[in-house]
C-alpha cells in the first residue's frame, strides 16, 4: 500500500511539474503577450485547442512512464545496484555540477541515436508519430509521446545511474534543466537573446527554431541540446541558420548579423 502511495505521489509530482513549467510559458506567450510576441512566432499558423488537449493527454501517459522508472530506480531494491550516493560528502562537491553537465552531454548522445532510430520507417508509425502529430508544437508537446517512446525517454535515468556516481540532487537538477530546455524547444516562438547569434554558443547549442524545423519538416535536426551529432552525421537542416536569422531579424530589425559562412559581418537580406 505504501509503495502505491509513493508511486501515485511521484506521478502526481511529475505531472504537476509539467503543468507548471509548460503552463507558465504557454500562458505568457500564447495568452498574455500574444501581440508582443508575434515577431518571434516561428510558424505563422496558431496551433488549435484540439492540438493542446491531445498533447496534454499524451503527456499524462508519459508522466506515468517517468514515474515508473523513477520508482524502480529510487524506491525498489534495484537502487542497491546503481551508483546513486546519498551523502554529498562521499564525493567532491564539485562532482555535483560536473555530474549534471555530464548527464546533459550523455543524454544528448542517447537522445540523438534513439530519436533517429524511431524515425526508421518500420518504427515511426507505431511510436514516434504521436510526437510528430504536433507539426506546430507548443509547450504542451514537451511530453507528448507514445507510451513506448515515453519509456525510452525515461530510460536515460537508468543509463545515468548505472554508468556514473550520481546524487539525487544532481538527477533532480538534470531533470529540471532538461525539461525547461525541452519546453523552450517546443515553445513555437524564438526567445533567444540577440547576443546568442554572435557567440560561440550558437555554433554548439540548438534553439527553438532548430527543433521547430524538425517538427515542421519531419527530417533533420534530431539533436536535443547540442548541434554536435547533427553536424557530425550531416543531418542538420541546411536552412536552419537562414531560418533562425529570418526570425531574429524580425525581432531585432536593426541588428547586423554575422554570416556563419563568412568571417565578414554582413546584413542578411530577408
Ligand atoms: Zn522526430
Ligand atoms: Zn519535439
Amino acid at each position: 500500500m505504501e509503495i502505491l502511495i509513493q508511486y501515485i505521489t511521484l506521478v502526481a509530482f511529475i505531472f504537476l511539474r509539467y503543468l507548471v513549467l509548460a503552463g507558465i510559458p504557454f500562458l505568457l506567450v500564447y495568452k498574455i503577450f500574444t501581440n508582443k510576441m508575434i515577431k518571434a512566432k516561428i510558424q505563422k499558423k496558431i496551433a488549435s485547442k484540439k492540438d493542446f488537449l491531445r498533447e496534454v493527454k499524451h503527456s499524462l501517459v508519459t508522466t506515468t512512464a517517468f514515474g515508473t522508472i523513477a520508482m524502480l530506480v529510487f524506491f525498489t531494491p534495484l537502487k542497491e545496484y546503481t551508483n546513486i550516493y546519498s551523502e554529498i560528502s562521499d564525493f567532491s562537491i564539485i562532482w555535483l555540477p560536473i555530474s549534471v553537465v555530464l548527464s546533459l552531454i550523455i543524454h544528448d548522445t542517447y537522445f540523438y541515436w534513439m530519436h533517429r532510430t524511431l524515425h526508421h520507417p518500420k518504427l515511426f508509425r507505431t511510436t514516434h508519430l504521436v510526437h510528430h502529430q504536433s507539426k506546430n508544437p507548443s509547450p504542451w508537446a514537451s511530453y507528448s509521446f507514445h507510451i513506448i517512446e515515453s519509456f525510452l525517454e525515461a530510460f536515460i535515468v537508468v543509463v545515468l545511474v548505472f554508468i556514473m556516481p550520481i546524487h539525487p540532487i544532481a538527477i533532480a537538477l538534470f531533470g529540471l534543466m532538461s525539461f525547461i530546455i525541452n519546453v523552450y524547444g517546443h515553445l513555437g516562438y524564438e526567445v533567444a537573446p540577440k547576443w546568442f547569434r554572435h557567440s560561440v554558443f550558437f555554433e554548439m547549442i540548438n534553439s527553438s527554431v532548430y527543433h521547430n524545423l524538425h517538427h515542421s519538416k519531419f527530417k533533420g535536426n534530431y539533436g536535443l541540446y547540442f548541434r554536435f551529432w547533427d553536424r557530425v552525421m550531416r543531418t542538420e537542416n541546411p536552412k536552419y541558420v537562414e531560418m533562425y536569422d529570418k526570425i531574429q531579424m524580425q525581432r531585432f530589425p536593426d541588428d547586423v548579423l554575422v554570416n556563419s559562412d563568412s568571417p565578414q559581418r554582413t546584413v542578411l537580406e530577408v
